[in-house]
């Protein structure tokens, strides 16, 4: 039985991610979405809202379940019994960091691995960032997250806005 985790701050999720996770999910028998909470961040949406969204959005399928945590992802993993960490590569530009990223928790513990997934081409370009940009300033996020996080996100800007 493989359990892997997914770690992210997922601020809000996106295609890419949703691409990543049931693509993983295909391969491991147990997959855990793991919400970082990071705090060198401002993240847009609250853990609670993050971990409701991700939730909502992968409840159909059964071997994937979604959680918070504080730390290093490597002893999260260790603490859940989960030998693989998934990471999604969109780029080399991604790939430096990535590879300190996965050899650093190699180091630490060395029966965990990381297993990079490459992203599909239509979504190279996304991140959680583009979608809030692109949200803020009124563009079109439809196809670039699933349909209830387009709707969280716009609530979350219209919410925003009315406080200025
Ligand atoms: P972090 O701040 O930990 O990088 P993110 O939520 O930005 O958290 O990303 C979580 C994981 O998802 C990372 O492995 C990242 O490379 C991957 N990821 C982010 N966007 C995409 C995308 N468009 N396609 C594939 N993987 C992605």
């Amino acid at each position: 039985m493989v359990k892997a985790v997914y770690p992210g701050s997922f601020d809000p999720v996106t295609n890419g991610h949703m691409d990543i996770i049931k693509r993983a999910a295909r391969i491991v028998d147990e997959l855990i979405i793991v919400v970082s909470v990071n705090s060198a961040k401002n993240p847009m949406f609250s853990m609670d809202e993050r971990l409701q969204m991700i939730g909502e959005v992968t409840k159909e399928i059964p071997n994937v379940r979604v959680m918070s945590f504080e730390g290093l992802t490597v002893e999260c993993a260790r603490r859940l019994g989960a030998t693989v960490i998934i990471r999604g590569l969109r780029a080399v530009t991604d790939f430096e960091n990535e590879m300190q990223l996965a050899q650093t928790n190699h180091y630490i513990d060395s029966g965990i691995d990381t297993m990079f997934l490459a992203t599909g081409l239509e979504y190279s370009f996304l991140s959680s960032t583009i979608v809030k940009e692109l949200a803020y300033y009124g563009s079109d996020i439809s196809r670039l997250v699933p349909g209830k996080v387009e709707k969280m996100v716009n609530d979350k800007i219209k919410n925003i806005s009315s406080q200025k």
